[in-house]
């Protein structure tokens, strides 16, 4: 209760501050001085007044979890289903509240809208994802589109004018649950033709199309994809906030993450095939094991990441299949899929380079057919905007808060956006770096404080 009354009592001492400036001199634009004080000239009164009604923002986030087809505490929204679709309600109907303008494109991004004093200047754009993969957590995705939200809510109550209009964006699809595609929204946005043509034949697992199962969610693809991509420069930032989904700031007790670069991932698919044979009658000597050949493979994955001599470089066999799997059976053939990331894309190649080498002289030692070397998605990393860091930085420390530059080793819809905007990200803590499960969670104060960096960030970027 008393930090209540104090946080109207500041909240009023600015307002008083602000009366006081205008009736002083009739020919000041209240507005403008209103800007200056988050432009950092007169930052502390604003400060004071940035207040987060967490408790509130709290309630949304268990409200919205609760749009799940799995029972509590996990979370499993996907794309297009129903609870998708009562979730997109949800966001709509906050936005609505907030006195932003709603609009969607044709595959469903929403976006809301505060205008600002010169609505011509690109706009600044904040927001992230709520669909959540199979028993999954709240917070993931989440925290950056209600805390964007209510990061306009923030400002809208300190009395901030934004010149820059200033956009909340909730992207459609960043997981690839449904149609196997991550980040569907935000690739779009930054304009895939080949996604483009590619969501034209996607189907399901129960074989519906995408154009169907969008249309069910109320979108109708008839129009052609290509109105949902933006142009370069329609945004003057991109800024993201997100649960860290590691444990490197709780542990090192940091209340807030600014993100440098984002790691981008290859995959890469691998099939050998052998002649295979009885697990007792085929002598060693005379075997071309496919199963042997994927298994060196991995191998060597982790030898070529560990050589590139970078902590940055990380490779992982997260999927090793062996036909017939029998136990007396040779394997004859052999399925693997890697994911490779980096964030100096060149080194990333390198790694990659080096797997194929390895695939091919592998199956020429073992006489087992590389019947298929596939880079399925090679994403160039993506570098902040320094202008973005430097922002959230001098926020964080105007706000006394601890902070860490560091690496995004998950990607997320920012890693798209940069290609069409200057982008940047904040990560808050999150209980044990847990994340894509049930025990996902993030501490009120910690969302508070995010969502406190965001608002001010927001305001300096609104005034840049
Ligand atoms: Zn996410």
């Amino acid at each position: 209760m008393a930090s209540k009354i104090s946080a109207v009592i500041l909240s009023l001492s600015f307002f008083s501050s602000f009366v006081a400036i205008s009736s002083q001199n009739d020919e000041y634009d209240p507005t403008i001085k209103t800007m200056e004080q988050f432009s950092g000239y007169q930052i502390h009164d604003s400060i004071s007044s940035l207040s987060v009604h967490t408790q509130n923002l709290q309630r949304q986030i268990d409200e919205l979890s609760s749009f799940s087809d799995t029972p509590a505490p996990s979370v499993t929204r996907v794309l297009y289903s129903e609870k998708d679709v009562l979730a997109r309600g949800y966001i709509k109907k906050l936005m609505g509240l907030s006195g932003l303008s709603v609009r969607e494109d044709a595959v469903g991004n929403i976006f809301g809208r505060w205008v600002g004093s010169q609505p011509e200047l690109a706009p600044v754009l904040t927001g992230s994802h709520i669909d959540a993969i199979p028993y999954s957590g709240k917070y993931d995705g989440v925290v950056g589109v209600l805390g964007a939200i209510e990061a306009i809510n923030v400002l809208k109550r300190s009395g901030f004018k934004p010149k820059r209009s200033l956009e909340v964006i909730m992207f459609t699809s960043e997981e690839p649950t449904r149609f196997g595609i991550s980040c569907l929204g935000s690739r779009l946005l930054a304009g895939s033709e080949e996604l483009k043509e590619l969501l034209k034949k996607t189907v399901d697992s129960q074989n519906i199309s995408f154009s169907d199962a969008a249309t069910f969610a109320g979108y109708t693809l008839n129009e052609d994809l290509s109105s949902v991509f933006l142009e370069k420069g329609s945004y003057s930032a991109f800024i993201e906030l997100h649960i860290e989904q590691g444990p490197i700031l709780e542990e090192e007790g940091i209340s807030i993450g600014i993100v440098t670069a984002i790691a981008a991932p290859a995959s890469i698919k691998v099939d050998f095939e052998g002649n295979g044979g009885h697990a007792g009658a085929v002598l060693m000597p005379k075997r071309n094991d496919a199963g042997l050949a994927a298994a060196e493979l991995a191998l060597a994955v982790e030898k070529h990441v560990l050589e590139s001599g970078s902590i940055d470089t990380v490779g992982t066999v997260g999927i090793l299949e062996l036909h017939p799997g029998a136990i007396n059976s040779i394997p004859s053939k052999s399925h693997l899929e890697i994911d490779t990331r980096d964030i100096d894309e060149k080194r990333r190649n390198l790694v990659i380079e080096k797997i194929h080498k390895s695939a091919l002289r592998i199956s020429k030692s073992r006489e087992v057919n590389l019947s298929e070397f596939k880079i399925v998605n090679q994403d160039p990393p993506a570098l902040s905007e320094d202008s973005i860091i430097e922002a959230t930085e001098s926020a964080c420390q105007e706000l006394k808060l601890s902070y860490k530059k560091m690496i995004s080793r998950a990607y997320h819809d920012s890693l798209f956006m940069a290609r069409i905007s200057p982008m940047g990200m904040i990560f808050i803590p999150c209980y044990k770096g847990y994340s894509h499960k049930p025990e996902e969670f993030a501490a009120p104060e910690d969302v508070a404080n995010g969502v406190k960096v965001l608002a001010l960030t927001l305001g300096k970027l609104s005034l840049s």
